[in-house]
């Protein structure tokens, strides 16, 4: 993990911070035998799986998965990389940090973030008072009109920016928040010329947009004015706010949403989408989807049904988001909506009923796929067939599960009486030419990864412990390096373990999983969370070490046969005589 800091002052850092007392000041935890329980924060639960271990210092929970150590807590919860979470657990903890070039000083980035989100919050209050003053009428009246009614503005908190100059400077002045903090959230600008400052949002319709926890972090302002070309002004990128890694309404779809989440384009979509009782709806913010979107999205839920705006960039945002959620192991479905522009204007038009028999009829990104490409082509050409059959193979070749494969391409081959094996042989041809996928990112995995056949439970057993137990450590240090150790998700971890040189005491498992970074994380923290005590660690890890030797065997054996490789088979076929 890239760090400015000495690895001896991260340690300490994180030693500072017990994980129990860092939880507990987000989570109610309750003792339960050697562990702490308490509701997940990570997702909406209404009885504990969410897990801390005091003596492991690692917590994990059993309905999402989630886990990690202090540091992956902070990251996650704080919305930090890895050196704002350090510079935020030393300033916990009351451990001064050396100077670093990028921020002034330590705890003083996290001060100026906590004012900013007062700021939103006094700012979004004074919106929504304003919305409900005389200056409000008009944009209350638009509201009204657009078929929200008075508990849906309340529950979104929405508001008016009135059309002055510098009301809400007057107000944050007031309220004695300083120019530069106003500066720096974004919602007061300086003209150059004048040196003059004033309100960004000016006579336009206030939607606060929410973090996960709930905070106010930026706004998106639409305009009453039909002539306005920005129809919608937004947030800029803030210290609080990151849109491409923020998803509109997830703090509330997040506790409804335990199946599926239905991803739409704007606020008003989900808005009306809430109203009619689709409260597992989220929307991206004016920015095309991103990865982390498509991370944050497989955090809460397995299944997203993409529900796009049904004109022509509708439909290629639609494919673009599907290139990126092929890569996830998210069920994903599309939703296209017939005779209307978009959801809002289908619900006003046909009602919930309609729209839910929509979402239960939506075919999965395969089939819509298809079905565009159907579309545009014409079938009685036999050049257009050749050429629909041919992306229609491409599109079949990204199909991961072999029975799903042969289902489509039989249908395919029924409806356009190209055989069945002409087909498989394209796909084959595109599959092999395929651009290989794009670089791994941590949730992401990556061909490799999903073929690699270690023992990522097993060899995670053993690194932890090893790590917690001296008599393992000093035994198994010595007999085993690292190359033992196979797992690629694995690598940083056992590098770590490793390169830990003490032979008589073991190091910090909590410390290397923090340090290792984000990648598989929840993984291994679930693995070594669910550990029950042995009663003779030795045996347990030889146990451990006998697996692991027996599995690497048997790779050996089948990749040998695999070759035809007869002379190697036949000496391992020796050795396990012996
Ligand atoms: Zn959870």
């Amino acid at each position: 993990m890239a760090s400015y800091y000495p690895d001896e002052l991260i340690s300490e850092v994180i030693s500072a911070n017990n994980l129990v007392d860092v939880v507990g000041s987000y989570v109610k935890l309750k003792k339960s035998g050697n562990r702490y329980m308490g509701l997940c924060p990570f997702h909406g639960e209404k009885t504990p799986s969410f897990h801390v271990s005091e003596d492991k210092q690692l917590y994990h929970c059993f309905g999402c998965g989630e886990g990690g150590s202090v540091v992956q807590f902070i990251m996650k919860m704080e919305n930090l990389d890895f050196v704002e979470t350090i510079k935020f657990l030393a300033a916990r903890a009351g451990i001064n940090l050396p100077e670093g070039n990028e921020r002034s000083s330590d705890g003083e980035f996290f001060k100026k973030k906590q004012a900013i989100l007062e700021m939103y919050v006094s700012a979004a209050r004074f919106y929504h008072s304003r919305l409900k003053s005389e200056e409000g009428k008009t944009a209350l009246s638009y509201l009204a009109q657009r078929g929200l009614d008075a508990g849906t503005i309340t529950r979104f908190g929405m508001g008016y920016a009135p059309n002055s100059y510098d009301a809400l400077y007057n107000h944050f002045k007031e309220a004695g928040f300083s120019e530069q903090l106003m500066l720096d959230s974004g919602l007061i600008r300086k003209n150059d010329k004048t040196g003059k400052l004033y309100d960004f949002f000016r006579d336009r319709v206030m939607i606060p947009i929410f973090d996960i926890r709930g905070n106010v972090i930026a706004f998106g302002g639409r305009t009453m004015v039909k002539a306005d070309k920005m129809k919608y002004l937004n947030s800029t990128d803030s210290i609080v706010f990151n849109k491409s890694k923020t998803l509109y309404a997830l703090n509330f779809a997040k506790k409804n949403c335990a199946d599926r989440i239905i991803m739409v384009e704007g606020y008003m979509d989900v808005i009306s989408l809430h109203k009619y009782g689709f409260t597992n709806t989220v929307a991206g913010l004016g920015t095309a989807f991103t990865r982390e979107h498509a991370k944050l999205l497989s955090r809460y839920t397995r299944e997203v049904v993409l529900c796009y705006d049904s004109d022509e960039p509708g439909q290629k945002a639609t494919l673009a988001a599907l290139e990126i959620l092929s890569d996830t192991d998210l069920k994903i479905k599309v939703l296209t909506i017939p005779g209307a522009k978009d959801p809002d204007e289908f619900l006003k038009a046909k009602g919930g009923a309609k729209f839910q028999s929509l979402l239960d009829s939506a075919p999965n990104h395969v089939l819509y796929k298809i079905g565009r490409l159907k579309q545009q082509y014409n079938i009685d050409n036999t050049e257009q067939k050749i050429e629909l059959v041919t992306k229609m193979a491409a599109v079949f070749a990204e199909v991961k599960n072999d029975i799903e494969r042969e289902a489509y391409v039989k249908e395919a081959s029924l409806e356009t009486g190209i055989s069945e094996e002409a087909i498989f042989s394209e796909i084959k041809k595109t599959g092999l030419s395929a651009p290989s996928r794009k670089a791994p990112t941590h949730s992401f995995k990556t061909a490799a990864e999903r073929d690699d056949k270690t023992d990522f439970r097993t060899e995670a057993s053993l690194l932890s412990l090893m790590c917690s137990d001296v008599p393992v450590w000093k035994k198994m240090r010595g007999r085993l390096n690292a190359d033992f150790f196979e797992n690629r998700k694995l690598a940083p971890v056992t590098a770590a373990v490793f390169a830990y040189s003490a032979e008589d005491m073991p190091p910090d498992f909590s410390l290397i999983v923090s340090k290792a970074g984000a990648e598989n994380v929840s993984e291994l923290c679930g693995i070594v969370s669910s550990q029950q005590q042995v009663e003779d660690p030795i045996k347990a890890a030889e146990q451990m070490v006998k697996k692991l030797e027996d599995q690497k065997q048997k790779r050996l054996i089948e990749s040998a046969a695999a070759e035809g490789d007869l002379a190697t088979l036949a000496d391992m076929i020796k050795n396990l005589k012996k």
